[in-house]
């Protein structure tokens, strides 16, 4: 993974200059200097909140037993084989355990859901 993908995709450093912002927003932002947002940036915590809201929609609809940490932003669903994976919500990334971290939400549906 690149230091784009993993640093810049995720809104921790700006898309134009790469300095760190501060925290994974989950999109790529710039910084104040190159024209952001001060802070978390244009609808920041407002997207990560609907984000989780879609996530806990999505994941009711699974019906897949999971356990919430850190006041939900971390989810470990546990698959009916026994496979875990750790999902975190407000960013999009998930891992299934012992396997690569990724953004993409199709992929852990067709997981998820077995197909
Ligand atoms: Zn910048």
């Amino acid at each position: 993974m690149s230091f784009y993908e993993d640093n810049v995709a995720d809104g921790s450093h700006c898309m134009s200059c790469c300095q760190y912002i501060g925290e994974d927003v989950g999109y790529p932002r710039a910084c104040v200097q190159c024209g952001g947002e001060p802070g978390a940036g244009v609808g920041g915590k407002a997207a990560k909140r609907v984000r989780m809201r879609m996530f806990e929609d999505w994941l009711q609809r699974t019906g897949v037993a999971h356990t919430k940490h850190n006041n939900g932003y971390h989810v470990v669903m546990t698959l009916p084989d026994g496979r875990k994976i750790d999902v975190w919500p407000s960013t999009k990334k998930w891992q299934l355990r012992g396997g690569k971290m990724s953004r993409d939400g199709n992929a852990l549906n067709r997981l998820v859901r077995g197909k």
